[in-house]
């Protein structure tokens, strides 16, 4: 059923121009894809959003834009070349590939289904009396799962933490995990996989030497540390943020643009005092929470899930996740990172990458708090709560993008009852005034109830319609996308009624 409206969504999201199979003519390219005229406008929205939230928020966060190629030393100070890495294993029957440690994850999450399940046939059952924390203290069958899965979990950190591949792989074995395609158990042994692309600068005669493309774009924040902080007069606490493509050859391509080869960042490092990160770092999951959440989805979608397996940098990680068709997962990391990455560049690069606290005629490495979100992932996730197919009262269906009217590609849409009797003419000039202030998108063809759809299908938040009436006494109809209301309004209204409601401006003030 969840697996049904997540391909609806995906061919929703090909017709109607927001993500198409990149290289489509020539059967496209594993886990690339291009975004199409609307999806690039509620890219471009969300990433407005962020920015905005970043930049004009805070007095103390400035943003840069650093290039995809960098130094090749920087990947080996930052630990990409030597540990970015993902377990790999293979079913020799399906010839499919797999991450070990996402079998394993997806096992742990199939135990507590079924004590959801559980749970949720007796809630059935005892009604109005159900105590559910005493049934789950309790109950014999919920208890055996319970201790499954926590035991799984146990094993699977210490293997992670570990880097033991030997024991993924048992642990695949004993749990007997299939593979969703052959059915079977027949797992090649695990090994390790470096995710980042290399390519190659200069010509081979004067010796070219293999750069890569970066993994992430949080390095190109930490090698300009000193550049931002002299020139920006900038005092810690400060922040640092950058919109960018990050790319990895991920091992496993099968979820439309939940993970891509090819991807986008909204990445921010917060430079704080030793001592201080543990405060910064609670600030900071709270305010991305409040981010996702002023976007209006229902607190019910959203989760923390705390890492326990901490990258070698971190002192604590969490991710945001989200109520996706296929379960809740990870749409942004929040990650104490320590002093690691400003010292190893120190390291590797000879120079002296300090903060001198004026203050306290001190000098230190500051510690790093940062955000990563993924641009794509976002665009998911908004997506997936916002396609609905609704059922009418008058017995047909629409579908209807719900979408953050701050989000929508498109805010209003111009409509001429007919294409004559000056009608045509008249839309043009509303259009014309009210184009600078918001996109608009003007539409003649067809008839108006099947215009109303194709803006629904988009997400589009208003329409007009401009009719004879029009021409008389300067008013049209708007109709609201969400619940169809249509309502006369004088033309000079629109701008102030429209403007405050699909400005990103009103979501800000809410977070
Ligand atoms: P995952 O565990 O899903 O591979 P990650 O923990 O490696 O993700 P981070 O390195 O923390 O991800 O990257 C930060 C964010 O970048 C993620 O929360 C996600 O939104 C986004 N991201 C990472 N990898 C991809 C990808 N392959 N495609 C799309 N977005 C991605």
């Amino acid at each position: 059923m969840a697996e049904d409206v997540f391909k609806k969504i995906v061919s929703h999201c090909k017709e109607y121009g927001f993500v198409f199979p990149s290289s489509e003519i020539y059967d496209g390219l594993g886990a690339v894809y291009d975004y199409g005229q609307n999806g690039v406008e509620l890219k471009n929205n969300i990433k407005q959003y962020w920015w905005q939230s970043m930049v004009l928020l805070h007095e103390n966060i400035v943003g840069i834009d650093s290039s995809i190629f960098m130094h090749p030393t920087i990947w080996k100070a930052s630990g990409h070349v030597d540990a970015f890495n993902d377990p790999l294993i293979d079913n020799r029957d399906s010839k499919k590939r797999y991450r070990a440690d996402v079998l394993i994850e997806e096992q742990i999450a199939k135990y507590e289904e079924k004590i959801q399940k559980e749970v949720a046939k007796a809630r059935k059952r005892f009604g109005e009396s159900f105590d559910e924390e005493m049934f789950r203290k309790t109950n014999p069958r919920v208890l055996e799962h319970a201790e499954k899965m926590e035991a799984l979990h146990q094993r699977f950190a210490t293997a992670m933490n570990d880097n033991n591949l030997e024991e993924l792989k048992q642990i695949i074995l004993d749990e007997e995990i299939v593979c969703p395609i052959s059915g079977t158990r027949n797992w090649t042994d695990v090994r390790q996989f470096n995710l980042m692309f290399k390519t190659e600068m200069g010509s081979t005669a004067e010796g070219a030497s293999t750069i890569y493309l970066r993994p992430e774009t949080a390095q190109g924040i930490f090698v300009n540390y000193l550049n931002v902080q002299k020139t920006g007069r900038m005092k810690v606490p400060f922040g640092i943020a950058q919109i960018g493509k990050a790319f990895r050859n991920e091992i496993v391509a099968r979820q439309f643009i939940f993970r891509m080869r090819e991807f986008e960042q909204m990445e921010m490092q917060f430079f704080v005092k030793p001592g201080t990160e543990m405060e910064w770092f609670k600030r900071w999951k709270e305010l991305r929470m409040r981010w996702h959440q002023a976007l209006g989805f229902g607190s019910e979608n959203y989760r923390f899930h705390d890492h326990d397996k901490l990258a070698h940098y971190a002192n604590a990680a969490t991710d945001i996740e989200f109520r996706m068709p296929f379960g809740f997962k990870e749409v942004e990391g929040i990650h104490s990172r320590t002093d690691f990455d400003l010292k190893q560049h120190e390291k590797y690069s000879g120079r002296s990458i300090k903060y001198f606290d004026p203050e306290t005629n001190e000098s230190y490495t500051p510690y790093v708090i940062e955000t990563s979100i993924g641009v794509d992932r976002m665009f998911l996730s908004i997506m997936c709560h916002s396609y609905q197919e609704e059922q009418l009262e008058n017995g047909e269906t629409r579908v209807v993008l719900r979408l953050p009217a701050a989000l929508a590609p498109t805010k209003l849409a111009v409509l001429p009852l007919v294409r004559k009797d000056g009608l045509p003419e008249k839309a043009r000039e509303i259009m014309d005034e009210l184009k600078f202030h918001f996109n608009c998108k003007y539409e003649e063809k067809d008839t108006i109830g099947k215009r109303y759809r194709r803006q629904d299908a988009v997400g589009t938040p208003y329409c007009i319609t401009i009719d004879h009436d029009t021409l008389k006494d300067n008013t049209v109809t708007l109709r609201d996308r969400d619940t169809m209301e249509q309502t006369r309004v004088s033309i000079d209204q629109l701008r102030a009624l429209i403007e405050d409601k699909v400005s990103i401006t009103s979501v800000l003030k809410r977070i």
